[in-house]
C-alpha cells in the first residue's frame, strides 16, 4: 500500500502556490517545469499522490494511461511535432527529487542519448 504523500506539487494542486498550468483535468494536472531543461518543460502529475512510479499499483493502471495520453496530448497543444521526450525519475538512483509521481515532458530542442 503506498502513503499518502503531500509536497510541493499538492501545494500546486491546492493552488496554495503558484504555478504555469498548462492543462487540467480531474485526474491530472500539468504545469511548467520552474527549472526548465529544455525550451518545453512540462510536469505531468496525477491529482491523488503517488510517491514514485515504483509503489504503483494494479489499481493504478488506468490513471497511469491516462497520465501517459495527457502528456501526448499536451505535447500536440505545445505543437511539439518534431518529437519530445518523457522522463520519470523515479527514486534515489533514478534522481527523483520531488516524490509525488510526475512525468517530465521535454521538447522544443534536439535530445541526446544516452542521458545523464
Ligand atoms: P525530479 O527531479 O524528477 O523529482 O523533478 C522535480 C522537478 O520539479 C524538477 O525539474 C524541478 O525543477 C521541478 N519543480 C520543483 N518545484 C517546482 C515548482 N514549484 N514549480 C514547478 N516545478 C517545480
Amino acid at each position: 500500500m503506498s502513503e499518502k504523500v503531500d509536497t510541493i506539487f499538492g501545494k500546486i494542486i491546492r493552488r496554495e502556490i503558484p504555478a504555469e498550468i498548462v492543462y487540467e483535468d480531474n485526474l491530472c494536472l500539468a504545469f511548467r517545469d520552474v527549472n526548465p531543461q529544455a525550451p518545453v518543460h512540462v510536469l505531468i502529475i496525477p491529482k491523488e499522490p503517488i510517491a514514485q512510479l515504483s509503489d504503483a499499483e494494479s489499481k493504478d493502471h488506468a490513471l497511469i494511461g491516462h497520465l501517459l495520453l495527457t502528456v501526448k496530448r499536451v505535447a500536440e497543444q505545445l505543437e511539439l511535432a518534431k518529437g519530445y521526450r518523457v522522463v520519470i525519475n523515479t527514486g534515489e538512483d533514478g534522481g527523483q527529487t520531488v516524490h509525488h509521481l510526475h512525468l517530465h515532458l521535454l521538447g522544443g530542442r534536439q535530445m541526446q542519448w544516452p542521458p545523464g
